[in-house]
């Protein structure tokens, strides 16, 4: 069983080819990078139109598969930017159609928890998943992978790149706010925001920008937006791990390439006699291999869609989606 998935709820555009076994054959990843501002939507689905054949070509070539040879199609279908997700599903059914294979549309979220729970080979953890668009505390309860936790605004990564277009870091800004805040030392006055198991970040976006525009080091400004936020979302995942009674918690997003979020990660799991695994950079961040492994795992369970369910869902939440891989859980 060859799948290959198509990953488009953003500004990244991945084609990943994945066999039965979950080897990774091919995962071609490539990012709309805006020349001013933030990610225009639309901008976005023109670059992941334009570029969809030639990052398709660059996959097979790289899993040494023929197209002929592929025999399932998963896409992105939600949460994400609409104009991005319409553009890749279009690809995918066209691709379901042309081959006359099946076609299954895939939660993201759920993706970034399955790769990484393939890969790390952790078995019943709680995702923290901090990228650009999403911040999430996700796990296993009863029957469904369900939120525990979310920010109420932006998305960790979002608050990053916010920050760093202001200051005049290039995009994405995570790995040099990362870079930066290694040489900062002094915690600067920032709001540290959790609401219950919830969090928000544009307060502390305008108070990091406002403490910039008035003279703070930029050095301590990353040290300090790093500690705070930090500090955040794994107080609440810690709070997800005690209350579910899991030990083990997985990382997933493009924030888990932190090195300074690992290590507070991992003391808080080593603390509570638990572990913290992390999937490589490559499949942390949005890829298509997540996306063709867990349409995968669907399949063999039983779902199948027609071209009528394919339909995108921009706001689809974690806890809507059936997993009936899942039927026992844990062992
Ligand atoms: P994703 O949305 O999961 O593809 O991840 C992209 C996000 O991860 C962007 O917001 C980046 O700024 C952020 N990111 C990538 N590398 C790092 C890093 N080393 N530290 C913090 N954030 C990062
Ligand atoms: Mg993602």
């Amino acid at each position: 069983m060859i799948c290959l998935g198509l990953e488009g709820t953003a500004h990244t555009l991945g084609v990943g080819i994945v066999d039965k076994a979950c080897n990774v054959l091919s995962n071609q990843i490539e990012m709309y990078r805006p020349t001013v501002g933030g990610i225009h939507p639309r901008e976005a689905a023109n670059h992941h139109a334009q570029r969809i054949q030639p990052l398709l070509m660059a996959a097979l070539k790289e899993a040494g598969v023929r197209l002929r040879e592929v025999n399932l199609i998963a896409f992105s279908q939600g949460p994400g930017l609409g104009p991005c997700l319409r553009t890749v599903a279009t690809a995918a059914r066209a691709l379901s159609l042309s081959l006359q294979v099946p076609i299954i549309g895939v939660n993201h979220c759920i993706a970034h928890l399955e790769i990484g729970r393939k890969v790390t080979h952790c078995k019943d953890p709680v995702l923290l998943y901090l990228s650009g668009g999403n911040t999430q505390v996700i796990s296993y309860a009863h029957g469904r992978y369900r939120v525990f936790g979310e920010t109420l605004d932006i998305g960790l990564g979002n608050l990053l790149d916010k920050f760093g277009r202001q200051v005049g870091f290039p995009f994405p800004s995570g790995p040099h706010v990362e870079r930066t805040a290694r040489e900062g030392s002094q915690l600067l006055p920032l709001p540290y925001s959790v609401k219950g198991m919830d969090v928000a970040f544009s307060g502390i976006l305008t108070a990091a920008l406002n403490l910039h525009h008035k003279g703070s080091s930029l050095r301590d400004l990353c040290f300090s937006l790093q500690e705070v936020t930090f500090a955040m979302v794994t107080e609440v995942a810690e709070r997800a791990m005690a209350h579910l009674d899991k030990e083990e918690i997985l990382l997933g997003g493009g924030v888990a390439c932190n090195q300074r979020l690992r290590r507070m990660v991992a003391t808080m799991a080593e603390e509570r006699g638990g572990e913290m695994t992390v999937p490589p950079p490559a499949l942390c961040v949005d890829n298509g291999a997540m996306i063709a492994w867990t349409g995968s795992l669907m399949h063999d369970a039983g779902i199948s869609m027609g071209i009528e369910d394919t339909v995108v869902e921009q706001n689809m939440r974690t806890d809507s989606a059936e997993v009936p891989w899942l039927a026992q859980p844990v062992s």
